[in-house]
This record gives C-alpha cells, structure tokens and sequence, in this order.
C-alpha cells in the first residue's frame, strides 16, 4: 500500500520523501486546488520530478480545478508541459480537464480526484471505462463501503485520506468562500468561511451583533474536526486500498515529515501485522491540529465529524527549525522559531527511534559568538556529543 504525501513546495517535497512517502502530490502555480500554497515553477517542477525519479518515488500532479472557458488554453499549454516532463499521474475532477489530458497527454495515467466525489463502484466503474487509473475515493465513505467497491472492481486503484482536514460540504463542492468572499474553492481559493465564528445583526441596526449561541462556547454550526485514521490503517491494508494520502500542502514541514513518517510507521506494522506503538500515535497530537475524527469510516453520522466549540487549531509543540548539516557533534539549525538557554528541545528524524530531547546549554551564532537565544530567519549551532542522522528537525512543548 503506498503512502501519499502533500508537498506544498521543493522543501517540503524532500522531508515527505525522506520521511517515508512512496509518492507525493503537488502542483503547478495554476489549476491546483491550493491557490494559497507556494506550490512549484515550471523549473521547480521539473527538478521536483528528477528529484522523486531519482529516489524511486512517484510525482502526482494536481490539476483538479473546475476549469472555465477562459482557462483552457492555458491548462492545454500545462498538460502538454508535465507530459513532456514525464509525471506519474495527473489528479483530475473535471471531465474537460480529463478529456484535455486524454487529447494531449495520453501516456500519463489519470487519477480522479476526491474533488470528482466519487462515492458507489458504479461512479468509479464510469471513470475507469473512460481510462481512469486510479479513483481518490470521497471522503464521504464508509470503508465497507469502500471494500465493495474494491470487490467490484479489483483492478481499478483506490486511494483513499487517511489524514488532515475535512470539509463541511462534500470535498470542496461549495460557494460559501465565493459567495461571503469572492474566493472559489472549486479554484483553489477557498477561505474557509465555514470555520467563521457568526453573529446576527438586525438589519436596521447594524453595527450591533448578537451572538448566537448555542451554547456557552458560541457557535461554529459548520466546523469539520481533522481526520485521524490512524488506528484504522491495519484494516485499510486488508481492504485492499492501494494508496492512503495525507491532506496537508499548505501545513508546515514539519506537519508534512511527522505525519508522514507516522503513516510510514503505521504502513510498516500492517505489513507484519505488529500493533503500533501509542508513542508513535501521540506524534499525531504533537502537530498544530484541529479536534480529531475518523470522519465516515464506520458510518455516515455526520454530525460526529463535526466540533461547535471552537475552530482553533490544537497547538502543544512548536517548530522551531530544521537541522541544515553537522560537524563533528556540532548541528546548524535554520531557525523558524525562539528558543533559549536552558529550554528543552527534541530533535525528530526519519526513524522515530532516533529522535532525542536535549537541553540547551550554549547556543552559537554564525560568527561561532555565544548567544542568549536564537532568532527566527538566521542559523544557529547547537553542541551535541554525538552524530545525528540527516533531515533533522527541531521543536518544543509549549504545553
Ligand atoms: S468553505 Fe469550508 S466547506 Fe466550503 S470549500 Fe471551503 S473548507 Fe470546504
């Protein structure tokens, strides 16, 4: 089974692929459904694809927007560019988007996006008449439900979320964002207006707003929890999906490697049928998250994915960097985040059996002068009495 990771740019695409991912997502700065991620040049995308050929990994990229008139040129102009380039598979929802691929693309495999809401075999049945290598099944299923599909059609693949943020509507079929904010998530602009707070105002009294309460922590009547289907991954293996995917390019890097190779590690322990260790499933809480849900796996009781007391991310752990190289038991960290003398810090790498918690003791800056702290947006360096595996990175409980 593989594991599919979110890259929202180069950077984050290496720590998916270093930290466990089979293939990773991403997509051009156009026709992507995450208009507010960096995403990649043309340039970048292609080093990116060199990039994941060279570690044996795959690249899949989105091009899942409900496309208009206006911009099929420019999409023609784009397929003809990532054929060429040579990608593993185009994620597409719209069938004119679909049949540009069909027309200028046809020896790159398509996959049908979550976007395209694909929820019954006879729905996946369609678009793999049509050529589709690969549904990304609704998040809207049950994995009964998902294991009759397979049972229908066994040589179509099946994707399937395991983990991140859900919508209120179904993936992304929706105009709250256009209509409050004249941004379009079937473009990939949404604002999330769902996980507003609101307050009523009379019309003849504006500028005085009444809560609406339902109760003493207000009311976000729209607000999707996270999807955590970490527990479940042993039984996704058996059902017989092919790829578990990671929501998540516009989350940081560190979201990106540590839920990565907490799925990897999940992966691991199907394939030899060990139960995972609740260590390793506590990373998942150790990530800015929202409260989480296994969404519809077991059943379609949406009231259960749903939290009304708050919309704010769960937050106990900050990044605080990346470690950039070592010497003789001196790590360089690019710093994102404060720490100080004194504080505790871990460092997490790839293997989870690796990781360690230090205390600080000196901190150095670039000209080697000690320093009190390091500051966000420069490079300090940490002692260490050992060597430490590459790709580290760094944080701390705030919590
Ligand atoms: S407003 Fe909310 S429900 Fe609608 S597309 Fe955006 S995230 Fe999804």
């Amino acid at each position: 089974m593989e594991l599919l990771a979110p890259a929202g740019n180069f950077e984050k695409l290496k720590y998916a692929i270093h930290y466990g991912a089979d293939a990773v997502y991403a997509s051009g700065k156009n026709f992507g459904l995450r208009a507010q991620s960096s995403n990649f040049t043309n340039e970048e995308l292609i080093q990116a694809t060199e990039f994941c050929h060279s570690q044996n990994k795959k690249i899949y990229i989105t091009v899942n927007i409900f496309a208009h008139n206006e911009d099929l040129a420019e999409l023609e102009f784009h397929i003809k560019f990532l054929s060429e380039i040579k990608v593993d598979a185009f994620i597409i929802s719209d069938p004119g988007v679909f049949s540009l691929v069909r027309e200028f693309a046809s020896e790159i495999p398509i996959h049908i996006s979550t976007q395209a809401n694909v929820t019954s075999w006879k729905s996946a049945q369609f678009w793999a008449k049509l050529g589709a290598k690969r549904i990304i099944l609704a998040r809207e299923l049950t994995i009964d439900e998902i294991k009759e599909i397979k049972k229908n059609l066994p040589d179509l693949e099946l994707e399937m979320f395991v983990h991140g943020a859900m919508c209120m509507s179904y993936s992304g079929r929706c105009l709250l964002s256009s209509y409050l904010n004249a941004r379009d998530a079937n473009r990939g602009n949404c604002s999330q207006p769902c996980r507003w707070k609101y307050n009523l105002i009379e019309d003849t009294r504006p500028g005085n707003s009444f809560p609406i309460e339902e109760d003493e922590h207000d009311t976000y009547i729209m607000n999707s929890k996270d999807l955590n289907l970490i527990d479940r991954v042993a039984e996704i293996y058996k059902s017989g999906v092919d790829s578990i995917k990671i929501e998540g390019r516009m989350k940081s890097l560190y979201y990106v490697a540590n839920v990565t190779r907490t799925y990897h590690n999940a992966i691991l322990r199907a394939e030899s049928q060990e139960e995972l260790s609740s260590n390793v499933q506590d990373e998942l809480n150790k990530i800015s998250h929202r409260v989480y849900s296994e969404g519809f796996f077991d059943s379609f009781d949406s009231m259960s994915t749903q939290y009304h007391q708050s919309s704010a991310y769960i937050r106990d752990y900050q990044f605080l960097g990346e470690i950039i190289s070592q010497n003789q038991g001196e790590i360089t960290i690019a710093v994102r985040g404060k720490f100080s003398l004194g504080e505790e810090i871990d460092l997490i790498f790839p293997d989870i059996k690796d990781d360690l918690t230090i205390k600080i003791e000196k901190i150095f800056d670039e000209e080697e002068q000690e320093i009190p702290f390091s500051k966000p947006n420069r490079s300090v360096k940490l002692k260490l009495n050992n060597t430490v595996p590459d790709w580290g990175i760094v944080r701390k409980k705030i919590r």
